[in-house]
């Protein structure tokens, strides 16, 4: 398997799958264990591990597919709305390290809220965080 990768293995057509849409970069395809019915992922057709290793310019080619494809998932599925999600290593629950963003279809009620929010200890801790984030750019 090429990068010994599951999603490189759905791209090549060695392992099968449910495929929504493909264009020249992009490849989407049905997720197999759904949050909820419709959820989909998108996954650019070359090897990238997470957002530190995808090259930016391929991003425009993601974010145009992502629109497309999250108003079919929408239309499909008469959901009311949908999370695009995108884990970046183990820590934030990534489990294939080959980049991919989830359409996931929302409904009104559907209980799938995933964290809840904390707060800062005040307006200067806020600021020391945005001044440390900043100074390492
Ligand atoms: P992550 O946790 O890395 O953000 O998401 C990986 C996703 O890939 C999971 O939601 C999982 O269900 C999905 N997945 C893993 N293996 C396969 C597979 O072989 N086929 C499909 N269609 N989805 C997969
Ligand atoms: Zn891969």
């Amino acid at each position: 398997m090429k990068n010994n990768c599951v999603f490189c293995a759905i791209e090549a057509g060695e392992i099968p799958c449910f495929k929504i849409y493909e264009d020249d970069r992009v490849l989407a395809f049905l997720d197999i264990n759904p949050f909820s019915k419709g959820h989909t992922l998108v996954i650019p057709k070359t090897h990238h591990k997470d957002m530190l290793e995808v090259p930016a310019e391929l991003g425009t080619a993601v974010f145009a597919a992502i629109q497309k494809v999250a108003a079919a998932v929408l239309e499909a599925t008469g959901a009311q709305g949908f999370n695009v999600m995108q884990n970046n290593r183990l820590a934030a629950g990534q489990t294939v390290f080959h980049i991919h963003w989830h359409i996931i279809p929302r409904f009104e009620g559907d209980g799938l809220d995933m964290w809840a929010q904390g707060k800062y200890a005040d307006g200067a801790a806020m600021q020391q965080m945005a001044a440390k984030v900043a100074s390492c750019l």
